[in-house]
């Protein structure tokens, strides 16, 4: 037995106990005489004393041959400690040692295994299994197994079942690019790994499963960004016989279920936006609502000075920022290189102080007066103390740049309170939306979603003006849920791909089994999917998935650790038919 209880069990009423622990050792002092030992494991830590008057001489000889991250086992009896720890819970006994066997050595570890350290990410990522001994790193694995069962529980009690659907699937347009998996039986030809399950869960419902659900990784060959994992983890869920409110109850339902068990707060109904007002007051589609800063569009009361700026301008728009009206001059022209940064991109910005004594000041002065700028405060909201932020410019771009700079302003302002849980619904989507680089529609969310009956007739005409029943659950300005309700009849689904520039060969080709399938009685039928690792993330109060996946790739898409990807030999490649031209 190489243990009769874990590091982080024994108590005050364990004491004239015999025990047996293992671990690892987290550090020792030695003062000679008497030896302590911070012995650990994934439970906590322990005190082991060996003592010279008490403990055998070679076991004490031995002990001082220990060094960090050796592992250990011994035996000893609990006893009370003579300076109690009250910062942990095992800090009121300690281990009089009798027995020592080192079970493995340890050579001097790179990372410093506490729960602050200055080790850079790449040297964590590349020891990765020390890392996650290090208690936030495990603490955060142990979290997202918590979520996990929570997420588990409310959908099995909700009539959900766990389907697992295929890795090795074909290779299709979802939006990104498919990771690419050679079969070596079958000559010249290729998997894909899954960018969602989500043809494969619409087939579900077709024979009859009714209501489904996997927490499943997904497979996404993107550019990476910030926090973006080349794969990553949903909850993917899909219900047959709902409509979009169906839906929008079961997954509020989980998302309040999760909040209230694991953070123990307790939200009422979420708010509904459409994406129209979301983007017109937010400049985003996934706004964040704990705090204001709503845009305050100025077109109608700008625009009829002699400032061509503002003239030209598709949109003028502005926010309010509290308390802003004291930025120094400073201040504020750093504010104007922040969103001219190319990652903002921006071509200047025009602000208004509001003084507390009613007054306007604004870096446009000569051509609007104090009755003009009280109008903008209006419009924006803004209150004596506040300053006024203004852009122009076309709108899709100016609405993106506000939306980076009200953010960015909410950050530096602290208004984004971890410990604050705003979830929002943004519902009705546009059903497509225009790539510039390739000229064409694309599906907003892919290309089964069903759009709203009464702007089928829009298709022909003003197919960017047709609407979804496509939403997204959005949770403190992060996106952690989209999904839609389906296509489910043959007909629309080629009407669709014939929009989206598919010829009926290529609509074949790609997906000719959803579409036979639909001739077998397909139910109407949708669903959402979670993104896992952000969930987690949010949940635990911070916003790097990285934390939350036991071993994550790095900003290039690396393992660094296993040093993947990697070259393959020769053999292989022979074997595979695949012939590298480099
Ligand atoms: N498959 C979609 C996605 O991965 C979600 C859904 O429509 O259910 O975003």
């Amino acid at each position: 037995m190489y243990r009769s209880h874990s590091c982080g069990e024994l108590r005050a009423s364990d004491i004239k106990k015999e025990v047996t622990l293992s671990g690892w050792v987290q550090k020792t002092r030695d003062k000679g005489f008497m030896i302590w030992v911070d012995l650990r494991d994934r439970y906590g830590i322990t005190q082991l004393i060996f003592d010279e008057e008490r403990t055998p001489a070679p076991v004490v000889k031995k002990a001082k041959t220990l060094g960090r991250e050796f592992v250990i086992q011994v035996k000893g009896s609990v006893i009370e400690r003579e300076s109690k720890n009250q910062n942990i819970p095992t800090g009121e006994i300690e281990i009089l040692v009798n027995e020592l066997t080192i079970l493995n050595e340890s050579i001097v570890p790179p990372i410093i295994i506490e729960d602050q350290t200055d080790d850079g990410e790449d040297i964590r990522m590349k020891y990765r299994y020390l890392d996650i001994r290090r208690n936030p790193v495990k603490n955060s694995l142990i979290f997202r197994h918590q979520v996990g069962m929570q997420v588990r529980n409310y959908l099995s009690n909700e009539g959900f079942i766990e389907v697992e659907t295929p890795y090795l699937i074909k290779s299709t347009p979802e939006g990104a690019r498919d990771f690419i998996v050679p079969s070596r039986m079958n000559e010249g030809q290729f998997y894909a790994l899954p960018q969602s399950p989500q043809t494969f869960k619409q087939l579900l419902m077709v024979g009859g499963m009714d209501k489904y659900f996997q927490i499943v990784k997904c497979f996404r060959d993107e550019d990476l960004r910030a926090d973006r994992q080349p794969e990553f983890t949903q909850i993917d869920c899909e219900m047959a016989f709902v409509e979009q409110e169906d839906i929008l109850n079961i997954f509020e339902g989980l998302t309040r279920y999760l909040l209230s068990e694991i953070k123990g707060v307790n939200i009422g109904d979420f708010p509904r936006m459409t994406y129209e007002e979301a983007m017109r007051t937010y400049g985003n589609d996934k706004p964040d609502i704990r705090f204001g800063m709503k845009f305050g569009e100025l077109n109608d009361i700008t625009q009829h000075k002699e400032f061509n700026v503002f003239n030209t301008a598709e949109l003028v728009v502005g926010i309010a920022v509290p308390g802003g009206a004291s930025y120094t001059r400073k201040e504020i022209d750093k504010l104007i290189d922040w969103v001219k940064r190319p990652q903002v991109g921006a071509l200047g910005m025009v602000y208004v102080k509001c003084n507390e004594d009613g007054t306007y000041k604004s870096s446009v002065d000569k051509f609007y007066d104090q009755d003009d700028l009280a109008k903008w405060a209006e419009a924006t909201g803004a209150k004596a103390g506040d300053l006024i932020c203004v852009l122009s410019g076309s709108t899709n771009k100016v609405r993106a740049q506000l939306s980076a700079l009200r953010m960015e302003l909410a950050e530096r302002l602290e208004l984004r309170n971890p410990e604050e849980f705003a979830p929002l619904w943004v519902v009705d989507f546009p059903l497509l939306e225009w790539d510039e680089e390739t000229e064409r529609y694309h599906a907003m969310h892919h290309p089964f979603t069903s759009p709203k009956p009464e702007d089928i007739a829009l298709l022909d005409t003003k197919p960017g003006d047709v609407r979804a029943n496509a939403y997204d659950l959005v949770l403190n300005g992060n996106e952690i849920g989209g999904g839609s309700i389906r296509i489910h009849n043959k007909e629309t689904q080629a009407l669709m791909f014939n929009h989206l520039g598919f010829t009926p060969e290529e609509a074949r080709a790609q997906f000719g089994f959803l579409m036979d399938a639909f001739q077998y009685g397909a139910p109407p039928h949708g669903g959402i999917a979670f993104g896992f690792d952000r969930l987690v993330a949010i949940l635990g109060g911070q916003e790097t998935i990285r934390d939350f996946i036991a071993f994550p790739k790095n900003n290039s898409g690396r393992d660094i650790m296993i040093d993947a990807p990697s070259n393959i030999d020769n053999e292989q490649l022979k074997e595979l038919n695949i012939k590298l031209d480099l």
